[in-house]
């Protein structure tokens, strides 16, 4: 059997002195090795996600945890059969996420994160039925097809519009919060907007929900897990999975995204295969029109 691609995802917030000098070394490593994904590096830390040949990725661990200002790293790491990446992207960037707070400086301090809660204790308060208001720290688009149970869904596509949405959780501002994200590089910066404005009792989920589905075997979570690399998506719940997406032109119930083809449009929708054959992978009527127009 052939050799399985391993993705890593990771982030860690810790002072880089030269982000050029990183980046630069990076790039190298990963040429070396012939990764591919993508990795942002700030003053603030480093936030990527790749993919290669299983020993090769290893090796990149090995190396990158020798950079004595990264030092030890939480890998999330997941398989496939083939590269997931098209390209490899190197990136410094003034922060490794951005909530678009401040004009200049960080956004929040990142020592205000909250407390971390372990995926076993978000598990436990599901299952006691605990009084708690879970908060989903992602865009809108990731949420369409995969959620825990019951949670609050910001209608946002970026990240930076998360603090205008969570003037809306102003009532929850004494109750138990509990944020989630992909691997959990959001949820740093929104627990600590969070705590920063007024949010007492805030944690968010360690890990995010990619080691929930590892150490809480994604129960209560419903659908599956937006990723950023071809597969697009993932199982999560080995529990009680379910499906909660809709193709958008028949509703038959389905977990496939399509990229609208439509050169003005980078619309990312659900959508079944027969539906995307007859709209020729198009969002919506206009989109369709426009190809033929050509
Ligand atoms: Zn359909
Ligand atoms: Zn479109």
């Amino acid at each position: 059997m052939a050799q399985p691609f391993k993705i890593l995802l990771y982030y860690k917030y810790t002072q880089i002195k030269n982000p050029v000098d990183l980046m630069n070394e990076q790039r190298e490593l990963c040429q070396k090795l012939n990764i591919k994904g993508r990795i942002l590096i700030s003053t603030e830390g480093i936030n990527g996600t790749v993919a290669g040949l299983e020993n090769d990725v290893d090796l990149y661990i090995k190396e990158t945890e020798k950079n004595s200002e990264l030092g030890q790293i939480e890998w999330k790491i997941s398989y496939a059969d083939e590269q997931v990446f098209p390209k490899l992207k190197v990136k410094v960037r003034d922060e490794i996420v951005t909530l678009g707070v401040k004009k200049t400086g960080p956004d929040v301090a990142i020592e205000n994160k909250a407390e971390y809660i372990e995926p076993e204790e978000l598990r436990e308060l599901y299952d006691k039925n605990a009084d708690f208001v879970i908060v989903d720290a992602r865009n809108m688009y990731e949420a369409q097809i995969g959620k825990f149970k019951n949670s609050i869904i910001p209608p946002i596509d970026n990240f930076r519009d998360f603090p205008a949405f969570a003037k809306t959780l102003e009532k929850y501002k004494d109750k138990d919060v509990v944020t989630y994200c992909t691997g959990g590089v959001r949820c740093e910066k929104a627990s600590a907007y969070l705590r920063e404005n007024g949010f007492k009792k805030v944690r968010q989920l360690h890990g995010g929900i990619h080691v929930y589905g590892e150490k809480a075997e994604g129960k209560y979570f419903e659908g599956e897990m937006f990723v950023f690399d071809k597969r697009l998506h993932v199982p999560i719940n080995k529990v009680n999975p379910e499906t909660i997406s809709h193709c958008q032109f028949c509703q038959t119930k389905i977990t496939r995204f399509v990229d609208c083809v439509a050169r003005t449009c980078d619309s990312l929708f659900v959508c079944c295969e027969e539906c995307e054959a007859q709209h020729q992978s198009t969002c919506c009527d206009k989109c369709q029109q426009s190809l033929n127009l050509i």
